[in-house]
């Protein structure tokens, strides 16, 4: 017996739903990692993900694990334990941030913002000066808050300290406009079940030359041998030589993806996020939502809600498992402090439409009634 699996409207913080082209695409039969096909699909991914990276960067590539690897990535090929490190915090993902660095060996200062505020630039900055750290890294899309941090300002102190710059676009990417060039990124990564709509399991990432040469000149090698990007550079960087099998089927997915995305237009979809996300904070405000993040860096993938009183006293997790399991609709909770109080309502990539937000509202009203 095949086994089968229930019909989901994904409007929690990820993943969403696959565009029905990427789950036809998945279904292609395999070919191998070094067919010539298949590396002419990897050209065109790796093309397309420069594209909404906004950058040239050559280590632009799909790398075979999830978002939190591409973490993982970035910050193991720039930091040697002992270097020093400024985490941005402005929920659990820059936590990760700070987690992930420390068992890498890194010294790492934290500079910290309330849940559902945006960093304090200045803090950052002070902090920058002050440590003059080999890596700034803090997240652009927080999903844990549904704040959208403003990148050029940070970006800029880091390299006035001559710091290397990571930062986090697994909910940006494919969902609002990325210059990693311009706003000088040294590295960045991303996922694919978010705003690209495909399935969870590769880490879009980009390294600059900048990031690529500094970890050629590393002391120590890369602690993780599989996530080393001078030894991905032989795969993904022209050669073509086997570094690990590639999982076929999920770049293919990416792929169809990707064209899905730039049929549609970056700019499109960009409007298409924040209508979508004006569009749900308006039909709920007659329930008694109120958004959590001040307007300016409300983050349109993902945005968080205050619960009014009838969601609370009814039980916010009964009200999401109803929501699940009668009407077929996942919605996130709140996470560590905003556990119980908040939700957390993605509309990314397909996602983004107003029929969703009224498929939504009215399941909630049948809930609530
Ligand atoms: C989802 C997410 C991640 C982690 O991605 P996984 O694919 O779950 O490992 C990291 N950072 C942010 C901001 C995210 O939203």
């Amino acid at each position: 017996m095949p086994i089968t699996t229930p019909p989901r409207l994904l409007l929690g913080p990820g993943p969403s739903n696959a565009h029905p082209r990427v789950l036809e695409a998945m279904a292609h039969p395999l070919v191998g990692h070094l067919d010539p096909s298949f590396l002419e699909l990897m050209d065109e991914v790796q093309d397309r993900l420069r594209g909404l990276f906004g950058t040239r960067n050559e280590m632009t590539l799909p790398l075979s694990a999830p978002g939190s690897a591409g973490m993982e990535a970035c910050l193991a090929n720039l930091l040697e334990p002992g270097d020093d490190v400024v985490v941005g915090v402005h929920g659990v993902f820059g936590g990760r941030m700070c987690e992930v660095s420390s068992r890498i060996g890194a010294r790492v200062t934290r500079v910290e913002s309330e849940m559902g505020t945006p960093l304090d630039v200045s803090a950052m900055a002070d902090a920058i000066a002050r440590v003059r750290p080999r890596v700034v890294a803090f997240v652009h899309a927080e999903t844990s808050t549904g704040v959208l941090q403003p990148v050029p300002e940070i970006a800029a102190a880091a390299h006035d300290a001559g710091s290397f710059v990571v930062l986090d676009c697994v909910t940006s990417l494919a969902g609002l406009p990325l210059e990693l060039d311009a706003w000088g990124v040294d590295a960045a990564y991303s996922g694919t079940q978010k705003c690209l709509s495909c399935p969870p399991g590769l880490s879009p990432v980009s390294f600059s030359e900048r990031a690529v040469t500094r970890v050629r000149e590393r002391e120590r090698p890369v602690q993780s041998w599989f996530l080393d990007v001078g030894l991905l550079a032989g795969y993904f960087g022209g050669e073509r030589v086997y570094h690990h099998t590639a999982p076929i089927s999920a770049v293919y997915a990416l792929a169809e993806g990707l064209r899905v995305v730039d049929e549609e237009g970056l700019a499109e979809r960009t409007r298409r996020h924040r209508a979508a996300s004006r569009h749900l904070i308006e039909s709920l405000a007659p329930l008694g939502f109120e958004p959590l993040v001040e307007e300016g860096f409300r983050l349109p993938p993902l945005t968080t809600l205050r619960l009014p009183a009838a969601v609370v006293e009814r039980g916010e997790a009964d009200v999401r498992r109803s929501l699940l399991l009668d009407h077929g609709i996942e919605v996130g909770g709140g996470l560590g402090k905003l556990a119980g109080t908040i939700w957390r309502i993605g509309l990314m990539g397909e996602n983004a439409r107003e029929a969703n937000v009224e498929r939504l509202v009215a399941a909630l009203r049948a809930t609530l009634t």
